[in-house]
Formats: C-alpha cells, structure tokens, sequence
C-alpha cells in the first residue's frame, strides 16, 4: 500500500527551479504527459525542469486505475506516486503549486511567467497541462464523484456490469460512451437536452441497440443516492414536467476544457481549445511541444499522455541538438 503525502515528497526532492538559468526544456505541467516528458528529456542528458500547479493532474482524481499496463488496479494517488517517485529519483528541479499565467519569446529563449510572480527561462518547453472534464454543475454531482458519477466510459464503464446507467450528452463522445457501455450495462439511457448531434454511422448503430433508450429535450437537475448514486431527477423542457430516472451511475459526457488559455497567444489552438499538434508534437510555434489531453490527440488515457510526453521530450531534444550545432 503507497502513501502519498505530497508536501514530503516534494521537499524530498531538494533541487528547486533556478530564475537565473536557462534550462533547455521546461515542462509545464506534471501529469502523466508532462511526467514522462521530464524523464525522457533528463535521460537524453539535458536540463530540465518542470512547472505545476499540483502533481498527477487528473490521474489524483481518479479512485481506481484498471488500465494501466502492468497494473492490475491500482488507486489514482498510488500510481501519481509511482510516476512521481521515478521522475525524482533523477535530478529534476520541480516548481510546484503556481500557475504559468504567460509565456513570451524574446532573443529566441522562453519565458514563463508565474502567479507568484517568479520568471524562469528555457530553449524549448513542453505544454502538458492537461484539461479538465466539462461538469454538469447540478447537486450532487461532486459527491458522487467516484461514487457513481463518473467522466470517463472507457476507465469506468466495466464497474458498471449488468447496471442501469446513464450518459448525458449528444455529441460523438456521448453516442460512443453509450455504444460502450451498452455492452456492459444491463442498460443505458441517454440524457439530452436538445437532439442528439452525432455523426449519423454512430446514430445509426446507436438505434440498433436494444438495451439503450433516448430522453431528449431532459436536463438533469439533481443526482441523489445514499453512498452510492441511486438516480436521477430530470426536467423534461417539451412536456415540463419533472421525471425521476432510477440509476447505478451517471456518465457525464458534455465535452472537456483543455487547459491552453496562457499558450493561446503563442500556439495554434483549435475550436475545441485544444493545442494542433502534428505525430512529432510539434506545435505551431517552432520549438514548443505539446502532449496530453490539452492536445488534439484522440483519446485521452493515462496511457495515451504518457506516451505523448515521452515523443515530446525526443522531439524537443532533436530540436536542442540542433541548435545547439
Ligand atoms: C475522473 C477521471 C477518471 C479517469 N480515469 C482514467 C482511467 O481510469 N484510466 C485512464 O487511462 N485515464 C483516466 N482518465 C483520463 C486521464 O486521467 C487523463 O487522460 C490524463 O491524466 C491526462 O494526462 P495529462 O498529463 O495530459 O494531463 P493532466 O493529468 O490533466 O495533468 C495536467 C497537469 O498540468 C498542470 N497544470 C494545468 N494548468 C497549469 C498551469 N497553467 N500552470 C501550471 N501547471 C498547470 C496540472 O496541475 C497537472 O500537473 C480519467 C480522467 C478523469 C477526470
């Protein structure tokens, strides 16, 4: 069994990010993704440092993580350790607990500004801030985080075997979320507020499942249970009228915000607000990478942001080498 106590283990790790150098990589985020950017880029022998609010990102969120190779199941602060524990067994300078609020390019060096006001310098840097999922915002919904409510149907859709659950939403992600679980659950109602708005191949199959049934024109207005969710309460805006669905879980697929606002100035962003990456990470900007979820990459996994991480830093360090010809 890990303990993580965040503070020690980051005083543990004595080397703190210095305002007078100029490092070759910083990493601006220490999620998966930025984790592993950090360890590939020490391994090829350069300097550089990482910058986070906190360390794990998402992965701290998550009570359980089933698919992770070579973990059978592990809790998201227990495998947050684990990474953490092998990017600091290196010489890694961390800055935790402030924001990057801005970035600017002079004289072809980076500069990252803090909320606590600090400045740091680098050649190249690694955008991995991840993103966080779009909420509901309705009672309930962050008590039972974990406890029946649930953002993500390829981490969690298998606890929900033989289950009655519901996915609220009607873009790609919902449609593709319900189709999933729809193998797993005994069933599964879709919650839209307006039509479903999914490629029609997706509608198509969508309609060919017995076990899924449409509530269009329904907001959800509250999440109750005991200690587990148990339903929901619904609005439906056409007949206005108040409906109470019985529920083992709720699935909340309305979207994710990456977390690009202070590299909007500096990269190409998409209408989603994700980062264009190309297959070497490159951003629009030469010499910025990104990798994770605050990327345009398909599917966001542990797995996926990790590997992400580790092509940025190889490709930033093919960057530095020549410059540095
Ligand atoms: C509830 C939940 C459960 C999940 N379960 C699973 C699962 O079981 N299996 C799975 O594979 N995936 C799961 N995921 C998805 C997975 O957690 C993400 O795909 C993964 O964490 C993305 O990694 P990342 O490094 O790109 O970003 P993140 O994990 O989001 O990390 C972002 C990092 O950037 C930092 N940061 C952000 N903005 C700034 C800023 N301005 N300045 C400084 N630092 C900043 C954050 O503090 C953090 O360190 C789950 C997600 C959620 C929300």
């Amino acid at each position: 069994m890990f303990e993580l106590n965040l503070d020690s283990n980051i005083l543990d790790n004595k080397t703190s990010l210095d305002e007078n150098k100029i490092y070759d990589i910083l990493i601006v985020g220490a999620g998966p993704a930025g984790l592993n950017s950090a360890l590939y880029g020490k391994r090829n022998g350069l300097d550089v440092g990482l910058i986070a609010k906190q360390i794990g990102g998402q992965v701290m969120d998550t009570s359980s993580v089933d698919n992770y190779l070579g973990y059978d199941s592990m809790s998201g602060e227990s495998l947050t350790k684990v990474f953490k524990d092998h990017v600091t067994s290196y010489d890694i300078p961390i800055k935790i607990e402030y924001n990057l609020e801005k970035i600017e390019k002079k004289d072809n060096l980076f500069y990252h500004y803090l909320s606590d006001g600090s400045v740091f310098k680098s050649k190249t840097f690694i955008i991995a801030t991840g993103s966080k999922p779009r909420k509901l915002n309705v009672s309930g919904e962050d008590d039972y985080v974990g406890k029946g409510v649930a953002y993500c149907a390829i981490c969690d859709g298998p606890l929900y075997k033989d289950k009655v659950v519901a996915v609220v939403g009607g873009g790609n992600a919902a449609v593709e979320a319900a189709l999933d679980l729809s193998k797993i659950a005994k069933k599964v109602v879709i919650i839209q507020r307006s039509e479903i708005k999914a490629e029609q191949i997706l509608i198509d199959k969508l309609y060919a499942k017995e076990n899924v049934t449409l509530m269009l024109d329904s907001q959800v207005k509250e999440i109750y249970g005991d200690t587990l969710v148990k339903g929901l309460k619904l609005y439906n805006t056409k007949k206005t009228k108040q409906l109470d669905l019985k529920v083992d879980g709720v699935f909340v697929q309305i979207g994710s915000i990456p977390n690009s606002d202070p590299f909007k100035s500096i990269v190409k962003t998409l209408r989603t607000g994700e980062i264009e990456i190309d297959s070497f990470c490159n951003t629009s900007e030469k010499g910025v990478f990104a990798a994770g979820d605050v990327t345009n990459v398909p599917y966001k996994q542990i797995s996926i942001a990790s590997g992400e991480g580790a092509k940025a830093a190889l490709s930033a360090s093919a960057y530095i080498n020549k410059l540095d010809k």
